[in-house]
């Protein structure tokens, strides 16, 4: 059963992002890497508080970017002649979960996935489900839905699924792009 969070709470000591919030910031930011015309998605796998991989979505690397046209189905897509979710196993672009896990792989960090959260800013397609089933994620955490959702598989396997209110990240996602200087303010304050 999905778990919606809606209440935020703040440390008494410090304005600072809890870690759900935190790690959801990094996928935010990780999605704007990607390359793909249909949509923008980023992933980012933590264990004990440590974020141990990163994924967007987009072709694999060495592929001509999708937005270059390195995809047909997601060209097929933005003409609407394929909907969101459909013809996925003919699509060129990897999603930002799987990227993620394979990023493990490629970096010798196998078997790290066991016990891991997963962080991503849609809900899992049901082939990243599988895999993330598969790599021992216990628990998940997501920001939208997606039209071929996996959900109900990650409930079947008894994955904790949490979907974190959009309105988490804005406080944050506003300080990060005000002057430098304005989080050495925010310190000085603290102490007065
Ligand atoms: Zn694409
Ligand atoms: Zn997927």
């Amino acid at each position: 059963m999905i778990h919606i969070r809606q209440k935020y709470t703040l440390s008494p000591k410090m304005q600072r992002p809890d870690w759900d919030t935190y790690f959801m910031l990094q996928a935010e930011v990780a999605k704007l890497r990607s390359n793909c015309v249909t949509r923008h998605t980023g992933t980012v796998i933590v264990k004990e508080h440590r974020q141990i991989s990163t994924g967007y979505n987009g072709t694999p690397s060495g592929i001509k970017n999708c937005f270059e046209g390195g995809c047909p189905r997601c060209i097929a897509r933005i003409k609407g002649e394929t909907k969101a979710g459909e013809n996925l196993d003919r699509c060129l672009c990897t999603h930002a979960e799987a990227n993620a896990i394979m990023q493990c792989a490629l970096f010798g960090n196998a078997g790290s996935t066991r016990g891991a959260t997963m962080y991503s800013t849609f809900s899992p397609c049901i082939e990243c489900s599988k895999m993330a089933i598969s790599v021992g994620i216990i628990r998940m955490v997501v920001l939208a839905d997606y039209p071929e959702d996996g959900t109900r598989l990650l409930d079947d396997a008894n994955l904790e699924l949490v979907k974190l209110d959009h309105g988490f990240l804005k406080p944050w996602l506003s300080l990060l792009i005000k002057d430098p200087n304005l989080s050495t303010e925010l310190a000085k304050n603290k102490k007065n």
